[in-house]
């Protein structure tokens, strides 16, 4: 007889966030992916339910990177009493740290602003977790190394992360610094997660190493039914810079702190260097993106930049740590190019930038990546023209660009060709982390172009495997 396992789904199905997916081997319990449900209300409510199963009961959890979409729940699993082992690569833990003290900052600054303006039916309101329980989680992290599918195809010994019957094993998968997808084996079953798959030709990931076989694959979808536009961003974002200084204005780049900013920070100090824009000062002024911009630089062996671009950008660039260092940049009067949190303009001090910048028409706010309906971006790109920040409506007059064919993740040619060099058809593939239609186009392009069996599992879905 051999071991009852069972794959639940907790989360991200049928919806890009909350990523979470419970094992169960007899009475055993890991969970692979810990995050938190992001965007519309009625998905952040799911952060305030119980979990299905007593964290108490969890022996371990697997990350497969450190998005907040997939760890940033982990400090109320510990708070509510998770303490096994959280096993990650090096760069996922280095970047939790940043990412999940943020977020408790942000829990802790919603929570006493709901009590201040007594928005909240709980009195008092609490934050989903404070700075303290992120501190508590990343004790509980535990680094394991990459494998090497070449090694692995070989037969040669991967870094295996083994508890009994349960074996976890990282592959790089070119999303962002640290990112891996998961061969796990659980109870004599073999199960694939591949996390978020990067591109081939991303600016400074590495392409993502090529799955291995497997029985069940858990695959993300988030451009399952679309295609990026293959346009050259480097002769996009030349263009732009050119344009923008000969008028006499700077650029001013909202762009998240984590991944997007290292990749726009590269892309500039190249261009810089090979005398495609003229030498502009180049400010980096977002506390969070100066420390994942130095864990990117501690690890070069994970991405495409070598040790002297590492050192050429950290020359190059001006760090904007303090309030003060930013306020500084104010005082700058030629033209410069200033990368500022956050991405989509819904805070930070990209704001203060914005305000002073929008109302000259020399100057350009470059977007670095979508858009979310409803955000401020959003609203800069659709082209309005009175814009509303700190209470006080502005006048856009700046030159707003939106360089949205930049992605971290495979669309769906990218995915359905990675799948193909798998060396053999699963048995059975869920489609997982894509909204409705995307993991529904995404089922359907599996079963067509590939002829693998494929579903998109219901939140809650318990599935026998
Ligand atoms: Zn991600």
């Amino acid at each position: 007889m051999g071991n009852r396992v069972t794959l639940a789904f907790l989360g991200a199905a049928n919806t890009v966030t909350g990523s979470r997916y419970l094992i169960e081997v007899d009475d055993r319990r890991v969970l692979v992916d810990c995050g938190l449900f992001q965007g519309y209300k009625h998905l952040r409510e799911r952060n305030w339910k119980p979990f299905p199963v007593d964290p108490g009961t969890i022996e371990a959890v697997f990350l497969t990177h450190a998005h907040l979409d997939h760890s940033g729940y982990l400090p109320r699993l510990v708070k509510d009493g998770f303490n096994g082992p959280i096993y990650c690569t090096q760069a996922t833990r280095d970047l939790c740290k940043i990412l999940l003290a943020d977020s408790a900052h942000l829990q802790e600054e919603e929570a006493e602003y709901r009590n201040r303006h007594q928005y909240s039916k709980h009195q008092p309101a609490l934050p989903l977790y404070t700075r303290q329980d992120a501190e508590k989680a990343m004790e509980q992290f535990e680094v394991v190394g990459f494998s090497s599918v070449a090694d692995a195809r070989a037969g040669e010994s991967t870094a295996t992360v083994t508890m009994g019957d349960i074996e976890a094993s990282f592959y790089a998968n070119g999303h962002i610094l640290g990112s891996a997808f998961l061969d796990v084996h659980a109870g004599g079953r073999h199960i694939l997660f591949s996390g978020d798959v990067g591109r081939s030709n991303d600016l400074i990931m590495r392409a993502p190493e090529l799955p291995v076989s497997c029985d069940y694959l858990v695959i993300e979808s988030t451009y399952g039914n679309r295609l990026h536009d293959n346009r050259d961003v480097w002769d996009v974002v030349s263009e732009i810079i050119n344009d923008t200084v000969s008028a006499g204005g700077s650029v001013l780049i909202p762009t998240f702190a984590v991944g997007r900013a290292q990749a726009m920070l590269y892309l500039i100090t190249e261009l810089r260097q090979q005398g495609r824009i003229p030498y502009l000062p180049v400010f980096l002024d977002s506390p969070m993106a100066i420390s994942a911009t130095e864990v990117m630089l501690r690890h070069h062996r994970y991405h495409r930049l070598n040790k002297a671009s590492c050192q050429q950008l950290s020359r190059d660039v001006t760090f904007a740590r303090t309030v003060e260092d930013s306020i500084a940049i104010n005082r700058v009067h030629v033209p410069a190019i200033i990368l500022s949190a956050s991405g989509m303009a819904t805070g930070g001090r990209v704001l203060h930038h914005l305000q002073r910048m929008l109302g000259d028409h020399r100057n350009t706010v470059m977007f670095a990546g979508y858009q979310a309906p409803g955000t401020r971006g959003a609203r800069l790109v659709g082209g309005e023209k009175k814009i509303k920040i700190f209470n006080r409506y502005h006048e856009v007059k700046a030159r707003v660009e939106c360089l949205d064919f930049l992605s971290a993740h495979a669309d769906r040619l990218e995915l359905l060709h990675w799948l193909q060099q798998m060396p053999a058809a699963p048995k059975r593939c869920f489609v997982t982390h894509g909204d409705e239609e995307a993991a529904d186009q995404f089922r359907i392009s599996i079963g067509e172009e590939l002829g693998w069996d494929a579903c998109v599992p219901d939140m809650g879905d318990k599935v026998k495997l």
